[in-house]
């Protein structure tokens, strides 16, 4: 070498030295630094003027410098150390990880005269490596499955939760194509998320099905993103799969159970809102048929009439009734008899396997020819009192349809339907005897009024026959009490009539006008005592009964002088309200509580404390109703307690 071309040889590497971005300084055998770059100078803070000749310790922490001693043993033997991670320290005191290559530096003769070291910081290379461990924690420690792909969908990442997931291992999986985990009918998915990703987009909870290595489906909700590298070029995806079956299958037991308690709900309303036995049992036949997935309810009910008689009732859902038309009833049966023994529940998977099955001919094989029942549940239906009325059977095509939740349902509904049955039942006995009653009232009243009727005439000609004096007195009181008794038959009478739909009305258009004087004359000479306040306003031309709206004012101005004896002052109002005509009487008396005010029109309704000190049997205001009513009217009454009482009806004014 030339001297030229040495010193050209120097200027090249000084340049080199001066302008690489590794920090490059050396250090002689005294440990002194001889040589000093701006790399070092911008790592370690320290000028070129500050450091040279200082000693190299002045980089190296405390707790390194026996490192240091160690590493210089090995260089004056002459060895390069590569790449070595240590911790050196700034002119500021802040220590930084760096990798340290070391070699010795020798003079022409190859004696070690000193070392030359190149030091780079791995401050971010440390934070990337630290950054990575942690996600590649994460990612192993996640239940969620963590699976990466390229764009081709191979599968190039594989985690335990992925492992758990869907049964493969690291192994079985990676190099695999995606669709492995895609059940056939959803491999088109694959194609639209591929699609998003090249598009740079993210596919977020999309909630699909997978499959297990087992072949197992699994609801899972997916969330796919685009992984990119440095250049931000996209090369694959990274999917986050969380298995979401159990969530689905508590939504869908909650979304059964809410259907089912919806259903549950529906028939006991509308089976307690019904009192006909047979509309009682067709309703609970289908709504349990259906509850239930059966393809044939049917519901054999012991009737027992009034007579001790026994008969059989049926309802029939699924299947047409006339199978069933000659269909014996199955008292004797074996499988039946279990059910109306109140032996219990008999839920049979496939009865054509059991032993009871076919012993009894012809009704199984009835079952079995026109249901093909496989799947059967019989459930007894008991009264309050435990006896079996009845049962609910179901039957289905195929075998083990029927579980224990179906056997709870119907038990539950069955138990409902007892006691819809029971108040049908009572129903039908309060109705017989009430129309017994009706019958009664009707024969009494009218085999009462012959004889009242001659008692009457033969009274008051006794009454005129005989002198003054105290028979005459006593003959007069005993006409009264008999126009009070011939006012109780009346009434009697008349609820006979209304009850068989036979009381009469004559309709005849009238003002009301001369009706209520015509009552007030009357009641005037009868009730001298008493003051009657009359107003009358407007057109009171009505189409009625005049007989029978005299009856209503008469009965409801003898309530006035019956319950308000003390108040003397008495006010009929009539006015014409728009199409209608309202007459008021109003008394000063006690009036009538709000639970009473409800009751009074209903039939032999009497406030308590009138029962003892007052007659009558509380029919006068329900006739007055029926009365009102039947003319297209209505009739009511406001009071408040200790203020009086007015008793309003309201009739469609008369306009021709
Ligand atoms: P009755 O008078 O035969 O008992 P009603 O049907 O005419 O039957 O009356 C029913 C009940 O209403 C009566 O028992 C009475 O307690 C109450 N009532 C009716 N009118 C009045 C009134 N003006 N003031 C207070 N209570 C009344």
């Amino acid at each position: 070498m030339t001297r030229l071309q040495h010193s050209q040889e120097l200027l090249t590497l000084q340049s080199i030295f001066e302008g690489i971005d590794d920090a490059i300084f050396c250090h002689d055998l005294d440990m002194r630094i001889t040589h000093w770059n701006p790399a070092a100078e911008q790592l370690f803070g320290y000028s070129h003027e500050e450091i040279i000749d200082e000693s190299v310790y002045l980089l190296i922490p405390e707790n390194r410098q026996q490192e240091k001693s160690d590493i210089m043993r090995d260089i004056i033997a002459g060895k390069r150390i590569g790449q070595f991670k240590t911790i050196r320290r700034t002119m500021a005191g802040v220590e930084i990880p760096v990798s340290i290559t070391i070699s010795p530096i020798r003079d022409p003769e190859g004696q070690v005269i000193g070392s030359s070291q190149i030091a780079r910081s791995i401050i971010e290379e440390n934070a990337a490596e630290e950054k990575q461990a942690r996600l590649a924690a994460i990612v192993a420690s996640s239940d969620d499955a963590i699976v990466g792909k390229s764009l081709q969908g191979i599968i190039t990442s594989w985690n335990i939760g992925a492992e758990n997931m869907f049964g493969y291992t690291e192994q079985e999986a990676i190099g695999q194509h995606i669709s492995l985990l895609i059940p056939p009918d959803r491999l088109d998915e694959e194609d639209v998320i591929i699609e998003n990703i090249r598009a740079g987009k993210k596919v977020d909870h999309f909630q699909t099905i997978r499959r297990t290595k087992g072949g197992q489906q699994l609801h899972i909700s997916l969330t796919v993103s685009p992984i990119l590298n440095k250049t931000g070029e996209i090369i694959g995806a990274s999917k986050i799969a969380r298995n979401i079956t159990a969530q689905k299958e508590a939504e869908r037991s909650i979304a059964k159970s809410m259907e089912r308690m919806e259903i549950l709900n529906s028939i006991s309303k509308s089976i307690n809102e019904d009192l006909d036995l047979q509309h009682i049992l067709q309703k609970v036949t289908d709504a349990t048929t259906r509850l239930i997935g059966a393809d044939f309810g049917a519901f054999i009910y012991n009737q027992v009439d009034q007579a001790g008689e026994s008969s059989w009732l049926y309802t029939i859902s699924g299947a047409p009734k006339a199978t069933f038309e000659n269909f014996p009833i199955p008292r004797n049966t074996a499988v039946f008899q279990q059910t109306f023994s109140g032996e219990g529940v008999v839920r049979i998977d496939d009865i054509t396997k059991d032993p009871r099955y076919g012993k009894n001919s012809p009704y199984f094989g009835m079952l079995e020819e026109y249901l093909q029942v496989v799947s059967y549940l019989a459930v007894p239906v008991f009264t309050h009192s435990g006896v079996v009325i009845g049962g609910l059977f179901f039957g289905h095509q195929e075998a083990g349809i029927f579980k224990k939740e179906h056997e709870d349902l119907v038990v539950t509904v069955a138990s409902q339907a007892a006691v819809a049955i029971d108040n049908s039942r009572l129903f039908e006995e309060v109705k017989n005897l009430s129309d017994k009653k009706d019958e009664f009232i009707a024969l009494a009243s009218h085999e009462l009024k012959t004889p009242l009727t001659s008692m009457s005439g033969f009274l008051q000609v006794l009454q005129r026959a005989v002198p003054d004096g105290t028979a005459k007195i006593f003959a007069e009181k005993a006409l009264n009490q008999l126009a009070k008794l011939n006012e109780l038959v009346n009434d009697l009478f008349d609820i006979s009539k209304i009850q068989a739909g036979k009381l009469q009305l004559n309709f005849e258009p009238f003002d009301l006008s001369d009706l209520l004087d015509e009552v007030a004359d009357t009641f005037e000479q009868a009730h001298t005592a008493y003051h009657l306040k009359m107003s009358a306003d407007g057109e009171l031309l009505v189409s009625g009964d005049k007989m029978r709206l005299e009856q209503v004012l008469t009965n409801l101005l003898g309530n006035a002088v019956k319950y308000a004896p003390e108040a003397k002052e008495i006010t009929i109002t009539a006015i014409r309200i728009g199409n209608e005509v309202h007459i008021s009487v109003k008394d000063q008396g006690p009036g009538i509580s709000i639970e009473n005010q409800q009751q009074i029109f209903s039939q032999f309704y009497r406030v308590k404390e009138h029962e003892r000190n007052t007659s009558g049997l509380g029919l006068g205001l329900y006739i007055s109703k029926d009365i009102i009513d039947r003319h297209g009217g209505r009739i009511w009454v406001e009071s408040t307690q200790g203020h009086g009482a007015t008793f309003t009806f309201a009739l469609p004014a008369f306009t021709n």
